[in-house]
């Protein structure tokens, strides 16, 4: 009888966790070392926030909003599974004002996905969100099946399926940078002096996968800050709660988003414009004041309830982000039995388990990873 291989999976984020989990369940009884510096969801980690959007509005960008739709099955899968809400369904509401080549491109994609959704004209949105400040909106997508899920918990989540089916976690960290030698990876080495071997690799760093190889992914993942703002609502008042409100986007010239409720933290905002580079490991999250006033200022014109609404919370996280916000699904370009996951770039965590099963169908498999997700495409 063959051995079982052993897979190691550095990062226990989005990414990372879900293919441990997936890598264990389909690997015929292959073992899988799940390891993370931090923790899963960490406070570091791009996967650490409270929250996180899920949608499937994705401009002519098919593949991701294929993607979000098999997600979801698997979110809503696992929630049945493991007895406890990570996603709440509470819908995304996106508002067109003068520019809709976004939108337009996404129905059909939409449609042939068999999302579920409406097209709201700008009359109808304002009667349905009366807190909304409609003026400019022409039309808007509301899609009926996206919402958020509780991210920082979830990946809690996630490594308790994981260990329930069998699988084994270290929290350690993987020492950088890795180099693999004469065409393979054997083994990496641990922040504890101690040697990991295994016969085949998943790195799924998040905003450190550039750190870890410098050579081959190096500034194609860049770390950038981002800042989250969550703002009071007036007591007793549920126009801004996930009872009255979806999650909504605001794709115009900035884009700016939020999540009402996030189970009682207050009324997320935040701004997806790419922000400076930042260093994940060492950098102080204290947010700025420009990024507050931007927020504020939002707000006081989109919600006019919450005009001078206090700031309750704020988080600084940063994106890992790609130079074409493709995900990176890849083999090592020097060695085949390690595969580098990542480039999330501000909107990775949706995908965790339809990523998770992809990444572990082609380790097992061997299978090409798509042309879209691979490295090579840099070089082009
Ligand atoms: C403010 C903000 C808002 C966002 N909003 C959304 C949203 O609404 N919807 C959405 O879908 N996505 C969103 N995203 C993007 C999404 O959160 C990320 O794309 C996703 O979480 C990335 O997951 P990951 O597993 O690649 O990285 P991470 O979550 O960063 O995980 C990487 C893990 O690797 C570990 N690690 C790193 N280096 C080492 C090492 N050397 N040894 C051991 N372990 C190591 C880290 O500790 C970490 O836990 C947002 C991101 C941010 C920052």
């Amino acid at each position: 009888m063959s051995k079982q291989p052993h897979i190691v999976v550095v990062g226990a984020g989005a990414f990372g966790g879900w293919a441990a989990l997936f890598l264990r369940r389909q690997g015929g009884g292959a073992r899988v070392t799940l390891v993370d510096a931090w923790g899963p969801g960490n406070s570091r980690a791009s996967s650490g926030g409270e929250t996180r959007v899920i949608r499937a509005t994705y401009g002519p960008r098919a593949v991701y909003t294929r993607m979000a739709a098999r997600a979801l099955t698997l979110w809503k899968e696992h929630e049945t599974r493991w007895h406890r809400q990570v996603y709440h369904g509470i819908g995304v509401l996106w508002l067109v004002e003068s520019d809709d080549q976004y939108e337009k491109a996404a129905l059909p994609i939409l449609r042939d996905a068999h999302v579920t959704f409406e097209e709201l004209q700008g009359a109808e949105v304002a009667r349905r969100f009366p807190q909304i400040n409609c003026e400019q909106v022409r039309w808007a997508i509301l899609e009926k099946d996206g919402g958020y899920l509780t991210a920082r918990r979830a990946c809690a989540a996630v490594l308790e399926g994981f260990l329930a089916e069998g699988g084994e976690y270290r929290q350690l960290a993987v020492q950088a940078p890795v180099q693999p030698r004469a065409g393979e990876l054997s083994a990496v080495t641990l922040s504890d002096g101690s040697t990991l071997t295994a016969d085949r690799f998943v790195f799924a760093c998040g905003p450190w996968l550039g750190a870890l190889f410098p050579e081959v992914v190096g500034e194609r993942v860049k770390p950038t800050r981002q800042e989250v703002f969550f703002f009071g609502t007036p007591s007793g008042d549920r126009r801004f709660t996930e009872e009255a409100l979806p999650v909504w986007a605001d794709h115009g010239a900035r884009f700016m988003y939020g999540i009402p409720g996030n189970e009682w933290r207050g009324f997320k905002v935040a701004d997806d414009t790419r922000g400076p580079l930042f260093d994940p490991t060492n950098g102080e999250r204290t947010p700025t004041p420009a990024a507050l006033q931007i927020a504020r200022d939002y707000i006081a014109y989109r919600f006019p309830g919450l005009k001078g609404a206090p700031l309750l919370e704020s988080r600084v996280c940063q994106y890992e982000q790609s130079p074409d916000e493709h995900f990176i699904i890849d083999r090592h370009p020097e060695a085949a039995n390690a595969w580098l996951v990542g480039g999330g770039s501000g909107h990775g965590f949706k995908h965790g388990p339809a990523v998770g099963e992809l990444v572990a169908r082609l380790v097992l498999s061997g299978a090409a990873p798509d042309e879209q997700f691979r490295l090579s495409r840099f070089a082009r």
